[in-house]
């Protein structure tokens, strides 16, 4: 690795390192992680943190945190954002900036645009932007759920050139070490298969949400934007200074040679399916070079609850899935057009032309000619 390279980084570090007593924020961890992120700005290098730690800091003014409700969770991350933010501050002669964010506006396009000029104006001004869930606001359906993937998706949305992830151990290790003495770190990964996750398995921390599958997931969605990522050790002060070397200390992942355009990367990795449409397994797939995208004669079920230009899931009916694309149509419109497509005065069928549109169409089941790892 070259870090003489970087121009803009994202690093992530967990509640573990913020409130490891989850008795407030302490700075045991964090004096070592402020002073990296102050030698990278001297080198010029442009720092992104994304910050967990507002539920673990917030956790101390409230009773009975061994089973915390959902409505006590949220208040204790909104508690403790504030925390999180006054520890972060007090290493730092320059502004930071707090940016809380969801999976609702990350996977909504214009907002997905805003939060990028948003995160260039605070670059450029010289301000620290700190990120997170916002906790207090999520549903299930509405959340990114962890930190690591909520990295990987500021790393693309901000064209980063790396992204650090910090770990409680050393990287990715080829099983276990808590339960395995002969595990062994695997230095370099070049692409991200069944083999790594199957590696990533069981090791998970106690404080935070994320374990090792959901550092890899955000690997897997940072490396294919080309942005390089490591696991480190983030208790380590070492790690930090490796870095600085340019050295790695943990797991490298190497990122794409030909990585995905924004716009394809945004729908693979960040935009979410509202619904479903099913057509038939057919040797003539839509998708297949130079063929004619479906119509709605070709859709055999509408599944979900979706509106015009939402993100959806293609699929076929025996169960493949497809491509991720925008609808061109509602879920409304389509039940009605092919629940009645027997009816000898529908006229819908032919009118409808492609149901889906033809840019950004995100394929699922086939080789592209970019986003591959060589
Ligand atoms: N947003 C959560 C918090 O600030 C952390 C999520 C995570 O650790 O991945 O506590």
């Amino acid at each position: 690795m070259k870090n003489n390279k970087w121009n803009r980084i994202v690093l992530k570090v967990g509640s573990a390192l913020i409130a490891p007593e989850r008795k407030g924020c302490s700075s045991r961890y964090l004096l070592h992680i402020a002073k990296f992120i102050l030698q990278c700005r001297d080198m010029g290098i442009q720092v992104i943190l994304v910050s967990s730690g507002s539920v673990a800091a917030g956790a101390h003014f409230f009773n009975n945190i061994e089973n915390p409700s959902l409505a006590i969770k949220k208040a204790m991350a909104a508690a403790g954002q504030n925390e999180m933010m006054a520890a972060w501050d007090r290493f730092f002669d320059f502004p930071s900036a707090q940016i809380l964010l969801t999976h609702g506006d990350l996977r909504d396009r214009e907002r997905y645009d805003s939060i990028r000029e948003t995160l260039f104006a605070l670059l450029d001004a010289g301000i620290l932007p700190v990120v997170n869930e916002n906790d207090v606001v999520t549903t299930d359906a509405l959340k990114v759920g962890d930190n690591d993937n909520l990295s990987a998706m500021v790393a693309a949305a901000a064209d980063a050139d790396s992204l650090i992830i910090c770990s409680d151990i050393d990287g990715l290790y080829n099983k276990n070490p808590h339960t395995h003495d002969d595990a062994v770190l695997i230095k370099e990964v070049d692409a991200i298969d069944q083999d790594i996750y199957a590696m990533a398995g069981g090791a998970h921390s106690s404080v935070g949400t994320g374990g090792m599958k959901t550092k890899i997931e955000a690997a897997e969605k940072a490396i294919s934007h080309g942005v390089s990522t490591y696991i480190i050790n983030g208790f380590n002060e070492h790690s930090f200074e490796e870095l600085i070397s340019g050295n790695n200390p943990g797991t490298y992942f190497k990122p794409y040679q030909r990585p995905m355009k924004d716009d394809l990367h945004w729908m693979t990795h960040t935009a979410k399916a509202q619904g479903e449409l099913i057509i038939e397994a057919d040797s003539n797939s839509p998708f297949d070079e130079n063929s004619e995208q479906f119509t709605s004669n070709e859709i055999v079920e509408v599944r979900g609850d979706f509106s015009v230009g939402d993100t959806i899931l293609v699929s076929s009916d025996d169960g493949t899935h497809l491509a991720k694309a925008e609808s061109k149509y509602s879920s409304c419109l389509l039940n009605f057009i092919t629940t009645h497509d027997n009816d000898e005065d529908n006229d819908f069928q032919h009118h409808t032309g492609p149901v889906i549109s033809d840019k950004n169409i995100a394929y699922l089941n086939q080789d592209e000619e970019e986003g591959q790892p060589v």
